[in-house]
């Protein structure tokens, strides 16, 4: 299995897989075609469907840059993968056709990359046979990331978690309305007040948090992906609950390095991505790595981190992506933070459970949630064509 670190990828919201890979495909051909003329791309599936108000023809125009770019949709042809892009590049007397897939949580794969590997850096890709390794060897999880990863792993993730934080102090600080055709307003800082006086006060905070980060997202702000930019405030929630459980920083670090593992592994067996799996690949993941970096930061059995993992995903199994206009706002902001409230209970639940006894684990729960959203219409996979995108919000 390969590196972790592009479970958390640093980039412009809303959307890893609308924003930050188109973003980055981009990147990718201005790198390759220095003297680029004019371009025209072609966004097909899922990207055509809810790139309007994802911001997809934006951020392309963007990092184009001076150079023309004009952006269509083609909801005709269906191509071999939901978020696949045509680029058409004009250079000199020379015409270039690029086609570049968006494969979910910010990662694109280009036409020379295909059947190409990055180099492994684990020899597992289950966490069956990781759990296995570590408890044979007497291993700590989090150790055993930065065994295989290198040293540079954490200030990797302390750079990930001081753009959360970013995030979050930015984000409970604005108020106003979130970019969209619909009248949507910014509730992070009220729930943020409020929570002071509440007997509950933890819960409504780590639900500010995510939100704020979610809301942050939604207006287009440099976030950190976890796993994709959709779910990015479910770890930033359960982050600022370990801090007020007394967990220092140097152990939230090593605890996304776990986080960041399960991702992986979620990413490598089944998906992240909401055009792929629906809402349970997005959000089921990031309550998935949230609850075991719970469970770990608390210093629980191997065997509980992966159980309070299998739990979170577990009862995360069919959520949909329908996200009203396309906007990652409603469901989207609102599902952060009840997932990352939901993560911390699922961790609860897997100190109370036995996972010698356990009828269900981790890597199986990981191929039927890819089975389930394989066999998911796919009006409720990103194309805001069936279920709550059909709401009438004005
Ligand atoms: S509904 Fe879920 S998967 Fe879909 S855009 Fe929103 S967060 Fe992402």
């Amino acid at each position: 299995m390969e590196s972790i670190r592009d479970i958390f990828i640093t980039g412009y919201g809303p959307s890893s897989s609308h924003t930050i890979a188109p973003g980055k495909a981009v990147e990718y051909l201005l790198r390759k075609y220095p003297h680029i003329d004019r371009a025209e791309v072609t966004l097909f599936g899922s990207l055509a469907l809810t790139g309007k108000g994802h911001g997809t023809d934006d951020i392309i125009r963007k990092v184009f840059g001076d150079i023309p770019c004009e952006v269509k949709t083609n909801l005709d042809e269906v191509k071999d993968h939901i978020n696949t892009m045509e680029f058409t590049l004009f250079i000199g007397e020379k015409t270039v056709r690029e086609t570049i897939v968006s494969i979910g949580g910010g990662s694109i794969l280009t036409e020379e990359g295909k059947g190409k590997k990055n180099e492994d850096v684990y020899p597992f890709h289950t966490l069956h046979d990781i759990l296995r390794h570590c408890i044979d060897n007497k291993v700590d999880l989090g150790d055993y990331v930065i065994e295989k990863e290198g040293k540079d792993i954490l200030p990797y993730m302390e750079e990930v978690l001081r753009v959360m934080d970013n995030n979050v102090r930015e984000g409970l600080q604005k108020e106003g309305y979130l970019p969209a055709s619909f009248k949507i307003k910014r509730r992070a800082k009220a729930i943020y007040e409020e929570s002071k006086s509440k007997e509950e006060s933890a819960e409504y905070e780590v639900m500010a948090t995510s939100i704020a980060v979610a809301e942050e997202n939604a207006a287009g702000a440099i976030v950190s992906t976890a796993p994709t930019c959709g779910s990015c405030g479910v770890i930033p929630g359960v982050i600022c609950y370990l801090r007020k459980r007394g967990i220092d920083d140097r152990k939230i670090v090593k605890g996304l390095c776990v986080a960041g593992l399960i991702g992986k592994i979620i990413k490598t067996n089944a998906t992240v991505s909401g055009a792929v799996g629906g809402c349970q690949a997005e959000i089921g993941s990031a309550t998935s790595m949230a609850s075991a970096m719970i469970s770990y930061c608390f210093d629980k059995p191997i065997k509980t981190v992966a159980q309070a993992a299998e739990i979170a995903l577990e009862h995360s199994l069919g959520l949909t992506c329908d996200p009203v206009g396309g906007y990652v706002l409603i469901p989207c902001i609102e599902r952060n933070a009840i997932y990352a409230v939901k993560a911390i209970n699922c961790a609860r639940l897997s100190a109370f459970t036995n996972p010698d006894e356990s009828k269900v684990h981790f890597d199986e729960i990981v191929e039927t949630m890819y089975q389930t959203g394989l066999d998911m219409n796919q009006g409720y996979k990103e194309t805001s064509t069936k279920g709550m995108s059909k709401l009438n919000i004005c």
